[in-house]
C-alpha cells in the first residue's frame, strides 16, 4: 500500500505528530483537530475499512480501542468523557482508506453527530 497516506506516516515518509507507537499501532495528532484532543489510532498494517476486518483482526481492534482509552486517560479525559469514532465509506465521510480510530475530547461533544 505504497500510496496510502497513513502507511506513509507509519513508514515516516510523511511527518506527523506521533504520540504513541508500539509493534502494532501508531497514534498521532489529527492535522485538522475537531476538539482539543483529536488523536488518530491506526494499525501499522494496512486495512482499508472496517468492512475488511477479519476474525483474526479482533485482537488488533481491541488494542486500538484500549490504546484510545489509555491516551484519553493520560489526557485527563477518562472521567469527563471522550468519543471514539471509526468512519466507514462515503456516508460517514471516510477520507483516508486505512482504518483509524478517532479519539476526540476536551470539550462537550454534540450528539447526534452531523
Ligand atoms: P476520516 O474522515 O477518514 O475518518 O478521517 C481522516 C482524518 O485524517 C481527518 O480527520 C483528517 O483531518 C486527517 N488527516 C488527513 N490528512 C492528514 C495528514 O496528513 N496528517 C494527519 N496527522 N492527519 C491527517
Ligand atoms: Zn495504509
Amino acid at each position: 500500500m505504497s500510496q496510502c497516506l497513513f502507511c506513509k506516516i507509519v513508514r515516516r515518509e510523511v511527518p506527523a505528530s506521533i504520540v504513541y507507537e508500539d509493534d502494532d499501532l501508531l497514534a498521532f495528532n489529527d492535522i485538522n483537530p475537531q476538539s482539543p484532543t483529536h488523536v488518530l489510532v491506526v494499525p501499522k498494517r494496512h486495512i482499508a475499512t472496517l468492512n475488511d476486518l477479519q476474525p483474526a483482526d479482533d485482537p488488533l481492534v481491541g488494542l486500538m480501542t484500549r490504546r484510545a482509552a489509555a491516551l484519553a486517560r493520560e489526557r485527563g479525559l477518562a472521567e469527563s468523557g471522550f468519543r471514539t469514532v471509526f468512519n466507514t465509506n462515503r456516508d460517514a465521510g471516510q477520507t483516508v482508506f486505512h482504518i483509524h480510530l478517532h479519539l476526540l475530547g476536551g470539550r462537550a461533544l454534540g450528539w447526534p453527530p452531523g
